[in-house]
C-alpha cells in the first residue's frame, strides 16, 4: 500500500445517487474535499448482502424498506483516507435526514428522503474496519 497519511474509513454512494446520474458529482466533492480513495468498486448488492451490512438495524422499522433501496440498483463502496477520516466523511456526508443536513453536506445536495439519502459513512472506526472487510479483499486497496 502506498505510505498512508491519514487514516481510512469507509463509504457508500448509494442506489439513488447512481440511478439518478449524480455518482460522478459526489465523487468530485470527495475528492475536492481532499479524501484520498484507496479502493474504489461499482457493485449491485442482493437484498442478503444488504441484510448483512446493515444487520445492526434488523430490529428497526425500516430495515425491510432499507436492505429494499440498497438492493435495488448498483452502488459504489470507497476506502476513503483523510486526517479523521470517519468524522470528516460523516461531517461532509451531512444529517441522515436531508431536512435536517447543513448547506454544503453532500445529504442536503443530493438526497431525496431519509432513507434514500445518497451516501452511506461508518460511524466509529472499528465499524469501519469490520465495513471494510466486508466489501474488500486486501489485493483490492492501493
Ligand atoms: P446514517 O446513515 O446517517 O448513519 P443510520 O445508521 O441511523 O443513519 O441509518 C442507516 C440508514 O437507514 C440511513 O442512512 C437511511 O438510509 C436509513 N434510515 C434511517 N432512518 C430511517 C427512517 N426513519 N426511515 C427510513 N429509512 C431510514
Ligand atoms: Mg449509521
Amino acid at each position: 500500500m502506498a505510505e498512508q497519511t491519514g487514516n481510512i474509513t469507509f463509504g457508500i454512494v448509494k442506489p439513488d445517487a447512481v440511478r439518478d446520474g449524480k455518482a460522478g458529482a459526489i465523487i468530485q466533492k470527495v475528492l475536492d474535499n481532499g479524501f484520498k480513495l484507496r479502493a474504489m468498486k461499482l457493485i449491485h448488492l442482493t437484498q442478503r448482502e444488504a441484510e448483512g451490512f446493515y444487520a445492526v438495524h434488523k430490529e428497526r422499522p425500516f430495515f425491510g424498506e432499507l436492505t429494499n433501496f440498497m438492493s435495488s440498483a448498483p452502488c459504489i463502496v470507497m476506502a476513503l483516507e483523510k486526517e479523521n477520516a470517519v468524522k470528516a466523511w460523516r461531517d461532509l456526508m451531512g444529517a441522515t435526514d436531508p431536512a435536517k443536513a447543513d448547506a454544503g453536506t453532500l445529504r442536503k445536495e443530493f438526497a431525496t428522503s431519509i432513507g434514500e439519502n445518497a451516501v452511506h459513512g461508518s460511524d466509529s472506526e472499528e465499524n469501519a474496519q469490520i465495513e471494510l472487510a466486508y466489501f474488500f479483499s486486501h489485493l483490492e486497496f492501493v
